[in-house]
């Protein structure tokens, strides 16, 4: 099955995304991550991007369309994670999906109050080595500012300081948030209550992916 995960900035995706490739073997493609990555490589995409991403604005459809198409897997079930954001990718998304005789089989949405937006992005530590997700409050490492994984010291996201998280907010409401119609419109809109703790919203997706299954 190839899933997208929409939801505001903040609302959980990554988190459910890694453990569910984890666990049941899912792809996960996150434009975000392969976005920061190519900023620290300092390739060309990155040097484009670094700018939009600073100002918690989108980076234009053309690049991100011409990334996925570099990365789409032929083969094996994907979790989109933070893309499509618009409505222009989510058509390109359908169209590459399509020439593989592929398509979306469920789109979950995220759901989560602004309040809590905020509260869990200045919460959020990342390991800048290996990726992994934490929160000072809810999700903490083991050791204080340590990547359990890895060892490196954890940072906080430029991106998540709270002017630019509103800014982020204001995007997601004006460009995102229309894909909410577009994938109910295609009857494959599932709503999560994202404001539930890790595990439980982790059962959430579960419960939904084994319903679609049967
Ligand atoms: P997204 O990928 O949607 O931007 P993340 O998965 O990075 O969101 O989660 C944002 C922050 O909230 C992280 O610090 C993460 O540890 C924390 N978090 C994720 N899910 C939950 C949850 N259900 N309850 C509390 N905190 C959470
Ligand atoms: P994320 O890690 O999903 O919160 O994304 C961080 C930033 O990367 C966003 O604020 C955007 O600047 C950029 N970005 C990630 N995914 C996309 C996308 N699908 N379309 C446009 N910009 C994106």
């Amino acid at each position: 099955m190839n899933l997208v995960f929409l939801g505001p900035p903040g609302a959980g995706k990554g988190t459910q995304a890694r453990r569910l490739s984890e666990e049941l073997g899912y792809i996960h493609l996150s434009t975000g991550d392969i976005l920061r990555n190519a900023v620290k490589r300092g390739t060309p995409l990155g040097k484009k991007a670094k700018e939009y991403m600073d100002r918690g604005e989108l980076v234009p459809d053309n690049l991100i369309v011409a990334l996925i198409e570099e990365v789409m897997p032929e083969e094996g079930g994907v979790i989109f994670d933070g893309f499509p954001r618009t409505v222009p990718q989510a058509e390109a998304l359908d169209r590459m999906l399509e020439r593989r005789g592929k398509k979306v089989d469920l789109a979950l949405l995220f759901d989560l109050p602004d309040d809590t937006v905020v509260e869990r992005l200045s919460g959020r530590r990342t390991c800048p080595e290996c990726g992994a997700v934490y929160h000072v409050k809810f999700n903490p490492p083991q050791k204080n500012e340590v990547c359990d994984r890895c060892g490196s010291k954890l940072i906080q996201r430029e991106d998540d300081r709270e002017d630019v998280v509103r800014e982020r907010l204001r995007v997601y409401r004006d460009q995102t948030s229309p894909l909410v119609d577009y994938y109910r419109g295609k009857g494959i809109l599932i709503t999560l209550d994202a404001s539930k703790p890790i595990a439980e919203v982790y059962s959430q997706v579960k419960r939904v992916i084994d319903a679609k299954r049967d």
